[in-house]
């Protein structure tokens, strides 16, 4: 299959904005792909989901937007000044290339495209800059203007389909069966391994039956289990009884990876971050003998003249790679390990009474790995009084854990449920919020750059982000700097397909950016398209929101609150009222 054929599917997806068409064309690449002996269908999955592997195998291509220029320059034999304009004008390097390029293709097979993109992700060392520049010329000079536009993209990492992880699984349904009925299977494989790919080859070439089967593997991070919420202690005991309650740390999930002697620490948003925890690595292979096992936990940086546990924040400086081992110095690290999926077997099925004792026998003595402590409660008042004793211990609150709960991979559901300590009026949680827009604002605000956020939360029902919040409290003029040069690079000239607001900001950003907002309570808001079903509907919106500061790093976008939730604590907020 060619690439040139790719292009056009890509441009089919990019043209419509719904989400059944898109299942439906996806589904005819992946079906034809199937059926194409040439063709490595792992390599479609990736290239479609923007990647050359699974996001948590990290694969940069490191070309700043200068390199690039060059390249266009070299592959269009256009001056670089007008590749300059063109971008400013357009903010698209994608279709800069597009306009200026007016090259016959080589018909360049999908394989020899994607085997050139991974020799170019693999430059290194001296003269890199060079010779990326010329090898990216050269690919471009090769291919059509279509072509060229999706290449650029995908090396930018700003494929822009609108095409998530949903509509993946439900086309690959459709690929192969003709409805939508495999998608649970395939979901669950894929929360199993994180690798869409892998599970596309399995499907096609070894069939359904083994997909239904599929098990763990160590060494590919599985989706993260999480917690949902209730009103309170009584809530909680009413919907899963007799339960497990445990401190909720507030740190730094890690999924941690024995193979061997080999350690790999992964984030709540699946990245590899094991350059940032190397006393994960060291302590895991003190205290653990086990050959290959998957656990979790909360990783918390603490000061070692007072033992006291430190802010996420001064946790999450570690994500800079470079100082860690002065930082490792001044704040070493805790984790406080909740829960073991695989210890030489998969026990992510096992309840969480057996994961516990299957955690206590391989967790042995050391000074990084603490297995976090859990007291059994039958009653809300004994909940209640670990809960407040959390509070004392400075954790954030509580995580109550049904005993018979499975480790349910990228669920949120009632085998865990979080209780946080009311921060203020009705609302006893913060919210994660997307930000997509910032308005200037008025005085010194705008000689600042930035006065407000427009912010979102995600409906994963219908892929998009839908705005909750206009925040403007919160931030000190030194953070809005900061929020306006982080968010400089992200900016768009349009509203990002992947948004739906009825306000305008003054500039647009890529959902990109996560923080964690504090409000008094949900309230209903014509403004906001936070659960609005109809236009003349109310959505919801947050009632003096204000941000703490905190850019959960360790969260895609994808990961903020849902709008499934928020209604929820709408919900909730009744019920205490
Ligand atoms: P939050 O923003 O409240 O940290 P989250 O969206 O990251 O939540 P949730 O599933 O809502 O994730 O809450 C569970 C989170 O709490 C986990 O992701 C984990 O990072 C953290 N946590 C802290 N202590 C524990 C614990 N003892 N057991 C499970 N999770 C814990």
């Amino acid at each position: 299959m060619k690439f040139k054929e790719l292009a056009v599917y890509f441009q089919r997806l990019e043209s419509t904005p719904k989400r059944l068409e898109m299942t439906d064309i996806l589904a005819e690449l992946f079906k034809k792909a199937a059926h194409d002996k040439k063709v490595n269908i792992e390599e479609i999955i990736y290239l479609s989901q923007g990647h050359l592997l699974p996001s948590f195998k990290n694969i940069e291509f490191q070309m700043s937007e200068k390199l690039l220029q060059k390249s266009i320059v070299l592959a269009t034999d256009k001056p670089g000044k007008l590749v300059e304009d063109m971008f400013q004008k357009i903010g698209d390097y994608g279709k800069v290339v597009q306009n200026l390029s007016d090259i016959d293709s080589k018909n360049l097979s999908i394989a020899d495209v994607y085997k050139k993109l991974t020799e170019l992700s693999g430059f290194f060392g001296s003269g890199v800059v060079a010779k990326k520049t010329e090898y990216l010329g050269i690919l471009l000079k090769s291919t059509t203007p279509l072509e060229a536009k999706y290449i650029v993209r995908i090396i930018m990492g700003k494929l822009r389909l609108g095409v998530g992880d949903p509509t993946h699984l439900d086309s690959l349904s459709f690929a192969y069966n003709g409805d939508k009925s495999l998608r649970k299977p395939l979901e669950r494989a894929y929360n199993l391994c994180c690798d869409l790919g892998l599970v596309a080859k399995i499907l096609f070439s070894e069939g359904i039956k083994r997909i239904e089967d599929f098990e763990v593997i160590v060494g590919c991070p599985i989706r993260m289990a999480l917690a949902a919420r209730l009103a309170g202690a009584s809530e909680i005991i009413e919907k899963i009884g007799t339960c497990a309650v445990e401190a909720k740390y507030d740190g730094f999930r890690c999924q941690v990876h024995k193979i061997g002697n080999e350690i790999q620490v992964y984030s709540r948003n699946l990245e590899n971050t094991t350059h940032m925890f190397p006393e994960i690595k060291e302590g895991t292979l003190v205290q653990i003998k086990n050959k290959n096992v998957i656990y979790e936990g909360e990783a918390i940086a603490y000061d070692p003249r007072t033992g006291e546990c430190l802010p996420f924040q001064t946790t999450v400086q570690r994500k800079r790679k470079h100082g860690i081992e002065s930082m490792r110095k001044q704040f070493p690290l805790k984790l406080f390990v909740f829960d073991m999926l695989y210890a030489d077997v998969d026990i992510t099925n096992k309840s969480y009474e057996q994961r516990r004792e299957v955690m206590a026998s391989v967790i042995g003595k050391g000074n990084v790995l603490e297995v976090s402590p859990a007291r059994i409660v039958k009653t809300p008042q004994e909940l209640e009084n670990i809960f407040e004793e959390s509070l004392l211990d400075g954790r954030e609150g509580i995580v109550a854990k049904r005993l018979d709960g499975t480790y349910k991979a990228g669920g949120r559901n009632f085998n865990w449920i979080k209780l946080k300590s009311s921060y203020s009026g009705e609302l006893n949680d913060t919210i994660d919020c997307v930000i997509v827009g910032y308005y200037f604002g008025k005085g010194l605000r705008a000689s600042l750059g930035l006065g407000s956020l427009l912010t979102c939360v995600y409906d994963k029902k219908d892929e998009i982000f839908k705005t909750i919040a206009k925040i403007g409290s919160g931030l000190t003029d030194a953070e809005l700097v900061k929020f306006r040069k982080m968010l400089e690079t992200v900016k768009v000239k349009t509203k990002p397909a992947k948004v739906d607001s009825i306000l305008e900001p003054d500039v647009w950003v890529e959902p990109k950016y996560v923080i964690e907002v504090q409000a008094d309570e949900i309230t209903r808001s014509p403004v906001h398209t936070c659960g609005k079903v109809h236009d003349k509907d109310p959505g919801y919106a947050l009632r003096f929101p204000r941000t703490v500061d905190k850019i959960r790093e360790d969260k895609d976008a994808e990961d903020a609150t849902t709008v499934n939730e928020i209604i929820n604590l709408f919900n909730m907020q009744g019920r205490k009222k």
